[in-house]
């Protein structure tokens, strides 16, 4: 049994994220599991209310699509800018973009709190790191289901969050990808060797039950866009407690 590790909380005194969170044993300690609505399934027509109405969960994750890098046109900063002053979580920006490095700096004006790109998406993955860092953002990498871990394991200890696609990026409600479990796996065992608070985050087809292995597997950040938003808002806080136990 291992020693019980209270993560700090990642946003300061902003943040409520960690007594609202899950806790659950990864590895040989035990942490916060947090949960990130994906807007995409929101009701696009009022999403202010629908941002209310999931104000009980950790995080909000943006899907940001191009139809370039991926095959969907969704959110562009200024709709993250309107939706900003809606509410207090952090906002999770997951750019599936390319080039991504122009479009960084507004998404960090818009108010985003932790800014993540696929390392496809530009030929500087470092450099777009350190771009993310000087805006005062977090910086993450994101792995498509074909992506390799090693296509970030030079940048690891500078990252403060890898997400795992369980699911090809482009749309909501695909089925959940089972081989990327290995993949947090082992993303679990890096994370703890380099001993850096960097946050683990799956995205695509988590579910109540899809969540439980991928808690199991490592993760602590877990995306949830149809899970959540179904049957009405008010159903969503149930659906959250649903992914938390
Ligand atoms: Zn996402």
């Amino acid at each position: 049994m291992g020693e019980f590790v209270a993560l700090s909380c990642r946003f300061g005194s902003e943040c409520t994220a960690v007594a609202a969170g899950t806790a659950a044993w990864i590895g040989s300690s035990v942490v916060t599991v947090l949960i990130a609505p994906s807007i995409l399934n929101a009701d696009f027509s009022h999403l202010a209310d629908e941002i209310a109405a999931v104000a009980g969960a950790d995080w909000l994750h943006v899907d940001v699509m191009d139809n370039h890098f991926v095959p969907n046109l969704t959110i562009g900063p200024m709709v993250v800018k309107a939706l900003r002053a809606h509410s207090t979580q952090p906002f999770d920006c997951h750019l599936m973009v390319s080039p991504v490095d122009p479009l960084v700096p507004a998404f960090a004006d818009a108010g985003a709190d932790v800014i993540s790109f696929h390392p496809e998406a530009g030929p500087h993955v470092h450099r777009t790191v350190q771009l993310i860092k000087s805006l005062g953002k977090k910086a993450g990498c994101v792995l498509n289901p074909a992506t390799p871990l090693a296509a970030i394991e030079n940048v690891l200890g500078d990252l403060d969050l890898v997400l795992v696609m369980s699911v090809n990026p482009g749309f909501g409600g695909q089925a959940f990808i089972e081989s990327q479990l290995a993949k947090i796996a082992a993303l679990r065992k890096a994370i703890d060797a380099l001993g850096k608070p960097i946050d683990l985050e799956v995205d695509g087809g988590v579910n109540a039950e899809t969540a439980r292995r991928c808690i199991k597997a490592g993760a602590d950040v877990l995306v949830a866009g149809t899970a959540v938003f179904s049957g009405g808002p008010a159903k969503y806080a149930a659906n959250i407690k649903a992914l938390r136990t």
